[in-house]
């Protein structure tokens, strides 16, 4: 009740987490003039490999910041900011722009390449102008949806039937929906086969210890097998070495990402 909430907001001062309030609302206040100027924020792609013929399928695009003073600010903490903030709705429209706007250039560089994926916060996905507002940005840049992925997370499947209506509406235009980090989240098994997704990415933690951990091992086995039976597709995320991909193409695994295939880079043809 109010008596407590007063004497919570007045409690003992805590140094770190002054530092750590301080430090968010900087973050917020910057990256507020980031988004009104250019050059600060930009996008990387990195490959999303197919592990059976090595060849490049798509390309995540994936935000930076390179912070006047702090250098570069990993897209974890601004993310993060943002969404707690206002911010999350013109940091989501910039990035569909810039990425949008470069589609026609990495599909021209990369013949083999079919599709872009961008990620969404549940933010996004919450403002119910969201369809729209990609359709306007396909249409002005002339994409098409069908080479369109869309990375959500597990909490966002858990979170309003508007939300499941608007992946919905983004795979009836002809995009596909892919759940990332899966196996961090909760969702329930039971219930993947009736949500509005494509594909599943195997979380960096489970692929990093792969080979070293028989549970992490199990559980990229169990996965790829529950996603076979329910015709999603598997990327996994976060191969670094060559026994990983190939323990994976074993197991089934369809797409890789990592660092063994690929960093994320800048797309080269705007400095053309
Ligand atoms: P994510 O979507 O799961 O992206 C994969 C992350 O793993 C990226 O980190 C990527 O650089 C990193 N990664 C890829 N391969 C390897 C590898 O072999 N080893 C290691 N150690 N890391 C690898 P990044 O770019 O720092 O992004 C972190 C997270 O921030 C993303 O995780 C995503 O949740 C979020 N994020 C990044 N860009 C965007 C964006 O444009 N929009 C939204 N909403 N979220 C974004
Ligand atoms: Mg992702
Ligand atoms: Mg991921
Ligand atoms: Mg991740």
């Amino acid at each position: 009740d109010a008596k407590d909430k007063g004497r919570s907001r007045f409690c003992f001062f805590n140094p770190v987490l002054a530092q750590r309030t301080s430090m968010r609302m900087q973050i917020e206040q910057d990256l507020k003039q980031a988004l009104s100027q250019q050059g600060q924020l930009f996008m990387v792609y990195q490959p999303v490999i197919q592990l059976e013929s090595r060849q490049v399928l798509g390309f995540e695009a994936l935000v930076r910041w390179q912070h006047p003073e702090l250098g570069t600010i990993a897209p974890d903490q601004f993310i993060r900011v943002a969404e707690q903030s206002s911010l999350m709705g013109e940091l989501g429209q910039w990035i569909l722009q810039q990425v949008l706007s470069d589609q026609a250039s990495l599909m021209a560089q990369h013949p083999g390449c079919r599709w872009l994926s961008i990620n969404l916060s549940v933010r996004q996905l919450e403002d119910p102008q969201l369809c729209e507002s990609i359709y306007q940005l396909c249409q002005l840049y002339q994409v098409s949806f069908d080479s369109l992925l869309f990375e959500i997370t597990e909490t966002a499947l858990s979170q309003s039937a508007d939300i499941l209506n608007s992946l919905q509406k983004l795979r009836t235009f002809g995009a596909y929906v892919a759940v990332d980090d899966f196996g961090t989240g909760y969702s329930s098994l039971s219930r993947l086969k009736d949500l509005p997704i494509d594909c599943l990415k195997i979380d960096r933690s489970f692929v990093t210890a792969l080979l070293s951990d028989s549970t992490s091992n199990e559980i990229v086995r169990a996965v790829i097998r529950l996603a076979n039976a329910l015709g999603l597709t598997t990327v996994a995320e976060g191969i670094e070495l060559p026994e990983q991909a190939e323990l994976l193409r074993e197991l089934g695994c369809h797409k890789g990402q990592g660092y063994f295939f690929g960093r994320p880079q800048p797309c080269k043809s705007r400095l053309n």
